[in-house]
């Protein structure tokens, strides 16, 4: 039996918890703690196809299926409701963060050991395999990959929040406007999922970045409007943003890196957590197969550029979405040139 320490019980370690196979891996998963501000929110995610697929090969697709809501329409549209660009169907499957972590949880084998405690020092762990899979701060990169490896900041603020009841249309909606967008999507068939970007701010309360936002939003569409009326403070979440730096590897040694402790990305995309799936079930598959020295060095190469690009592509995405003055115009009407022939038949907001 060979022993890996997890640090990190999010999605990807919980993830790759759930896909080692037990009893050939004893599996030790640190958690410092539960997030106590998510269980209250429970804000949604969107899970695309290549990470329901990697769900799918752990067996948990069907579930994961069956608590969230399948959305097949997606737009982009400017503040008039003019769609620029509609997203072809898909598989994307929304679900909150607390039902995914949830049904994880239920899928680790009996076997896991549980160690609810922060790792302060990585270099105490003992185990073969050493996994980061601890988020954007990252003890384990820091610790070997060193300080320059930390995340940085960008000068964004989120803000986003759950409604108990449906105004999503079932749709995935985002309004690019001047310096500012607004997201509205479904967590379930009547509760509402809603998240805004705006250049950085600090608010004294929730209370008050709602006050802002139903000021800052009047030139928005109604859908919006409704939203902001419908947000409560205590179902609402203030944030702001760090991105991973460029990493040339992800594995020093017997230490790996999965999810958001090697690309942390702005959310635009909505690929973060769909990256950290992959990432775990890839891992979790090649540690099964083969030696862990082997299995890392495979993990490496096919696991290193991919998300790095998402994380370049979400970052180029964050920047046009917050476009101000004349480049948000220019913005529209070249994602609206680029986008005609995705949306020519489908448009309904024009
Ligand atoms: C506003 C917003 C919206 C998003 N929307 C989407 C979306 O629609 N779709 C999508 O795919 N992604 C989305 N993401 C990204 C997604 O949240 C992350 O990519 C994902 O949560 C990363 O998972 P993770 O397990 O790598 O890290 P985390 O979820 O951050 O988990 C890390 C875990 O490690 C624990 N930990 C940290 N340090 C230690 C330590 N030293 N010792 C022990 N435990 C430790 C933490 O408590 C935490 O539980 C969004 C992110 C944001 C901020």
């Amino acid at each position: 039996m060979t022993t890996v320490d997890i640090v990190g019980g999010g999605i990807a370690g919980l993830t790759l918890a759930a896909t080692l196979r037990r009893p050939d891996w004893d599996v030790v998963l640190h958690e410092q703690g539960p997030r106590r501000d998510e269980p209250a929110v429970g804000t949604a995610f969107g899970l695309w196809p290549a990470a329901m697929t990697a769900l799918d090969r752990i067996g948990l697709a069907n579930t994961i299926r069956s608590l969230g809501v399948h959305v097949s329409k997606a737009s982009f549209r400017d503040t008039q409701n003019r769609i620029l660009t509609a997203l072809p169907e898909q598989d994307v499957v929304m679900v909150a963060r607390t039902t995914l972590h949830r049904a994880l949880r239920d899928a680790l084998p009996d076997r896991t050991q549980w160690r609810n405690a922060r790792v302060w020092d990585p270099h105490t762990l003992s185990g073969e395999v050493i996994v980061g899979a601890d988020g954007v701060h990252s003890a384990v990169r820091r610790s070997h990959w060193g300080d320059r490896s930390t995340a940085r900041s960008r000068p964004v603020t989120i803000i986003r929040g759950v409604i108990d009841h449906d105004l999503s249309r079932g749709e995935v909606t985002e309004y690019w406007g001047d310096g500012q967008l607004f997201g509205i999507t479904p967590v379930t068939r009547d509760r509402t999922n809603w998240f805004t970007a705006i250049p950085r701010r600090v608010f004294t309360s929730i209370g008050e970045g709602l006050t802002h936002l139903a000021h800052n939003t009047q030139h928005f569409p109604e859908q919006v409007q409704n939203t902001i009326a419908a947000a409560r403070p205590e179902h609402t979440l203030i944030n702001g943003v760090h991105v991973s730096r460029t990493l040339t590897t992800t594995v020093h040694r017997n230490v790996v890196l999965i999810g958001d402790a090697a690309h942390a990305m702005t959310p635009n995309l909505g690929r973060g957590a769909c990256e950290s799936i992959v990432d775990a079930v890839e891992l979790g598959e090649l540690l099964n197969q083969h030696q862990p020295t082997e299995a890392l060095r495979r993990y490496r190469t096919r696991r290193l550029i991919s998300p790095q690009m998402m994380r370049i592509a979400s970052g180029i995405l964050m920047n046009m979405a917050l476009s101000q003055g004349h480049r948000a115009g220019a913005r529209n009407r070249v994602i609206r040139a680029l986008g005609r022939p995705l949306t020519t038949g489908g448009a309904d907001g024009a």
